[in-house]
Order: structure tokens, then C-alpha cells, then sequence
């Protein structure tokens, strides 16, 4: 593909990047990748749930059952896995492997307590970006337009996101948090940051 990438990076560290459920976290790594296609690739995760409308699997995730994950979790298949919102959901190591084989930096898309599994292992040195919303009003309207979970999957992802918001307060917790007000302007905020080109992160 036609790979726009302007400037080398410096950190070739995998980039994790988290965030309440809906708050367009998938928009802006998805605008990343249609603009460094060469440099960056998302690691595809296993999960438990059900496909949304659109979701390729493979592609989106590794849909698997309750018991196929089981199994992968006995083998040791997981670098961190997490039960979220009733399901399973992991990353393997394998899929970390295949993107740098292809020269790529991984893109992981976590939640909160995967993260704390790889900060806990000292054999892995990644990097650690929290796209937060502006309120928790504007994220239960944003889950609310989006109209792909029912609304007892709404209230638990709230729930999840409010926790993850105050964990992110701890300093330390992540090396930047974003702020997903604007569009743009986050997406600049996360470009910059992930080229290599920002100024050290604030307070935390
Ligand atoms: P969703 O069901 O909306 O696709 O994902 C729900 C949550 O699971 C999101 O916060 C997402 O970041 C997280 N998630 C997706 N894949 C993984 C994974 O492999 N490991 C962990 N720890 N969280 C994941």
C-alpha cells in the first residue's frame, strides 16, 4: 500500500492505547493506520463476545468460544488476557510477533487491566497512550448513538468507564492522555505523540 510516512520513528516500541468503551479510540487508530500503513499495524485480539454488524472475523478479532479460550489460556498462548463486560478478551503473542516480523509497530487496543499484566512483566517495554472523553455524559451519549450494545451492556460499560477514568488519574498510569473532544485535534494530539515528535507528557 501507499505508505505516506514522512518522518522515521524513533520508538519502535508496540504503542498501547486504551480508553472507555466508545470513546473513538477505533476512529483515531484507524486514522492512524490509513496514514502510516507501512510503520503501524493493530494486533488482532481473542475474544469471547459476538460479532457486531460488519465485524470480519479475523480481521476485527479472533471470535472464538469460551471454551477455545480456555484452552488458549492453559497453553500460555496470551502475553494478557482479561474477563470484560462478560466475555473474554486477549491478546496472543503470536499476533505481536507477526506484525514485527512484517517490520511494524503493534497497535494494541486494551483495556485497563491487560495493561497492568504487561507493566507487570519486565521482559516487555511498551508505550502507553489513554484516550479519554470530556465527561461521562458525553461518552453515555456517544455509547447511545452508536446503538450497537443493549442497554444493560451500556450501564456495565459506563460503570467500567468511570473506574478506567479515575485509574488514569493515577500518575504513572499512562504515558499521555488524550482528551477526545475534537476529533482533530485528538487525532494531532495522538500523531504527534506517536511519531516520536511530542514533548514529554505532563505530570504523570
Ligand atoms: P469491544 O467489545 O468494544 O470490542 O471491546 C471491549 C473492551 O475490550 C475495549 O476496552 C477494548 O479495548 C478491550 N479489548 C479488546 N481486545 C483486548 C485484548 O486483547 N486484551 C484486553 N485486555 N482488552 C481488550
Amino acid at each position: 500500500g501507499l505508505d505516506l510516512t514522512l518522518k522515521p520513528y524513533k520508538d519502535r516500541r508496540p504503542i498501547v492505547i486504551s480508553g472507555p468503551s466508545g470513546v473513538g479510540k477505533g476512529t483515531l487508530i484507524a486514522r492512524l493506520l490509513e496514514r502510516y500503513p507501512g510503520t503501524l499495524a493493530t494486533t488482532v485480539s481473542h475474544t469471547t463476545r459476538q460479532p457486531r454488524p460488519g465485524e470480519v472475523n479475523h480481521e476485527a478479532y479472533h471470535f472464538l468460544s469460551t471454551k477455545e479460550f480456555e484452552s488458549l489460556i492453559k497453553s500460555n498462548a496470551f502475553l494478557e488476557y482479561t474477563f470484560f463486560s462478560g466475555n473474554y478478551y486477549g491478546t496472543s503473542r503470536q499476533t505481536i510477533k507477526d506484525q514485527q516480523a512484517k517490520g511494524k509497530i503493534p497497535i494494541l487496543e486494551i483495556e485497563m487491566s491487560g495493561i497492568t499484566q504487561i507493566k507487570q512483566n519486565k521482559f516487555l517495554d511498551m508505550r502507553f497512550a489513554f484516550i479519554s472523553p470530556p465527561s461521562l455524559e458525553a461518552l453515555e451519549e456517544r455509547l447511545n448513538k452508536r446503538g450497537t450494545e443493549s442497554a444493560k451492556s451500556i450501564e456495565r460499560r459506563l460503570e467500567q468507564a468511570k473506574f478506567e477514568m479515575e485509574h488514569a488519574q493515577i500518575p504513572g498510569s499512562h504515558d499521555i492522555i488524550i482528551v477526545n473532544k475534537d476529533l482533530d485535534e485528538a487525532y494531532r494530539e495522538l500523531e504527534e505523540w506517536v511519531s516520536g515528535d511530542a514533548a514529554p507528557a505532563l505530570d504523570t
